[in-house]
């Protein structure tokens, strides 16, 4: 069943946002000049495309769109330059993330100095009582975090921070105290309280753990939500990112998209899941089901359910098929097998997808197992369920994505050998299993279809970083060093398609986006250089001299010509 589908955004609506008169959006608008790639088969390349009310009205050559001209805004591109169609970022926690950036920032904070500097001021404006709360540490730079050293900081006022991956928090005496947690508090299932040599609790908090503390934050406040949304849409929109899954939504967040989206101000088209956990079970289905009837909009829409299956290897969260290397433990997964296939098999029936978090190769299998069981129990169906992350992926499993139909759904970026995976990942897993770090390429060799994503804010929301680092394996500001896994490099057409059309696949939108075809959605990024030429050294340099949404503007770069036309 397809996903019912939003109509387009008013033209002038949008228009009367960029501050323009709804007479001057209306126009056409033509681009010429450079080498478009339409990422539709039956016409790959064309060198001009008209825009009109909302739709790609013509793509082919100038005599093409030459109907179009009078009155259009013509825009006559430098003739390096790329047009594509907008990037969609499969898998970006736009709206949580960024409403937590206007939060305190423990970003590379390695030391106590580097803390006390990150908190200090927002704890000097904070009224009694008010939790101070945050994100972004990470255990790769600050090393040894504890209540303790938060304390020094805070004093009895709660503070609680998340880390950068969103499977730790830290929280201090004073939040462990409102959460009645001691060294008498059983772990809850699928969590784990860390404890110190005397059985007291740490201050760090695993996966299922830190809902004990995050559960008792109070709601952030609109007007945060909203100023977050704002930024966090336009650092997208500079991306040449025209549409999101947010994948992993709660009420506080579809209400800041609805609200946005009322007063006209959501221009990218996001696609939302929402959150089950082992505990809600199949019957949760329901709760998704009333979520998406209340939180719509043109350009909103609840599509899937999200379910976490496991953790990060770094913390041994992540559920492996073998032990992690010196250990007896393969890390547990968040879900029985049986209470996994429940709720694939509810949802599936409900006509939503499935989005999976799966990192370990045991998780990997028990995400394509529930898929299994949902078309064995509700028969064959264009379902395309997803599975993200895939860090470790067992090559028995690599044909069954095309096999079940399953969406890889992949943030290229993390694969390169940066600390993480050379300092904390490939020794707790061994070099046999490190073969199949990131396993894209042997993904994409055997027919499964690879969305591309960031998983912002865990890293950059460029596309344009992730499609090179797909293509290299290695890290962006080291085109000398290391590169990971040389057998798993993909294509950089490969990498475009992730991006393009295999986004609109996987958000059931390839109707309306994911190529320049005469009317779809007139959705489209222009790029400085043609990325599909240059080194691929050179590609996460690029800029994005223009991005259009429904045919307006709505971020325009350094170096777009001036258009011409009345
Ligand atoms: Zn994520």
């Amino acid at each position: 069943m397809l996903a019912m589908k939003k109509p387009g955004l008013c033209v002038a609506a949008a228009a009367l946002l960029l501050g323009m008169t709804p007479a001057l959006a209306e126009q056409a608008v033509v681009l010429r000049g450079a080498r478009i790639l339409t990422m539709d088969p039956a016409k790959p390349e064309a060198n001009a495309v008209a825009l009109v009310d909302g739709k790609v009205a013509a793509v082919g050559s100038a005599d093409d769109v030459a109907p179009y001209l009078a009155g259009a805004k013509v825009y006559d591109l430098p003739a390096g330059a790329l047009v594509l169609p907008g990037f969609q970022d499969s898998h970006n926690h736009l709206i949580w993330s960024a409403t937590q950036a206007e939060d305190i920032s423990l970003t590379d904070v390695a030391d106590e100095a580097g803390l006390r500097a990150a908190i200090e001021p927002t704890l000097a404006k904070l009224p009694d009582g008010a939790w101070l709360r945050g994100g972004g540490w990470s255990v790769a730079v600050y090393k040894e975090p504890s209540a303790k050293a938060l304390d020094a900081i805070t004093g009895d006022r709660p503070a609680y921070f998340e880390d950068v991956d969103g499977h730790s928090g830290w929280a201090n005496s004073a939040a462990l105290k409102l959460a009645r947690i001691d060294a008498g508090t059983k772990d809850p299932e699928g969590g784990r309280i860390e404890r110190d040599a005397g059985g007291n609790p740490t201050g760090m908090l695993r996966e299922n753990a830190m809902a004990l503390v995050a559960d008792l934050l109070p709601d952030y406040p609109e007007a945060q939500v909203d100023a977050g949304l704002e930024k966090g849409q336009a650092e997208a929109l500079s991306y040449g990112i025209t549409a999101i899954i947010d994948p992993s939504t709660t009420e506080w967040m579809l209400a800041g998209y609805q609200r946005a989206d009322g007063a006209e101000k959501l221009k990218l088209n996001v696609e939302a899941a929402v959150k089950l956990d082992a505990e809600e079970g199949a019957a949760g289905v329901q709760g998704v089901l009333d979520l998406k009837n209340k939180y719509s909009g043109p350009h909103l829409e609840v599509t899937s359910i999200k379910l976490f299956v496991d953790g990060v290897i770094e913390t041994g969260t992540a559920a492996m098929l073998e032990a992690y290397v010196g250990s007896n433990s393969a890390g547990d997964p968040l879900f029985t097998q049986e209470q996994l296939d429940a709720i694939a098999v509810a949802g599936d029936k409900a006509g939503l997808q499935l989005h999976a978090h799966a990192i370990g190769d045991r998780a990997v299998r028990m995400a394509l197992d529930a898929y299994a069981a949902a078309r064995k129990a509700n028969g064959p169906r264009d379902s395309r369920h997803q599975i993200t992350h895939l860090e470790v992926v067992d090559p028995a499993d690599v044909p069954r994505f095309k096999e079940l139909g399953v969406v890889a759904n992949i943030q290229a970026l993390w694969a390169y050998p940066d600390t993480y995976i050379v300092d904390l990942t490939e020794p707790k897993i061994g070099p046999e299993r490190s073969e199949w770090l990131y396993p894209f390429g042997a993904l994409k060799k055997a027919g499964a279809t690879l969305a591309g994503s960031s998983d912002w804010s865990v890293s950059s929301m460029n596309p344009l970083e992730a499609i090179q680092t797909g293509v290299l394996r290695q890290d962006i500001a080291d085109p000398d060093g290391k590169v990971l896994t040389p057998q798993h490099k993909l294509d950089v057409m490969d990498m475009i398609e992730a991006y393009t059309v295999n986004g609109a696949f996987a958000a059931f939108d390839e109707g309306n986006s994911g190529s320049l075809t005469v009317g779809k959605r007139a959705d489209v990024v222009v790029l400085d250089r043609d990325i599909t030429k240059i080194p691929p050294t050179e590609i996460a340099q690029g800029k994005v001299l223009a991005t259009l949404i429904e045919g307006v503007p709505v971020f325009e770069g350094e170096g777009l010509p001036r258009p011409a036309g009345p």
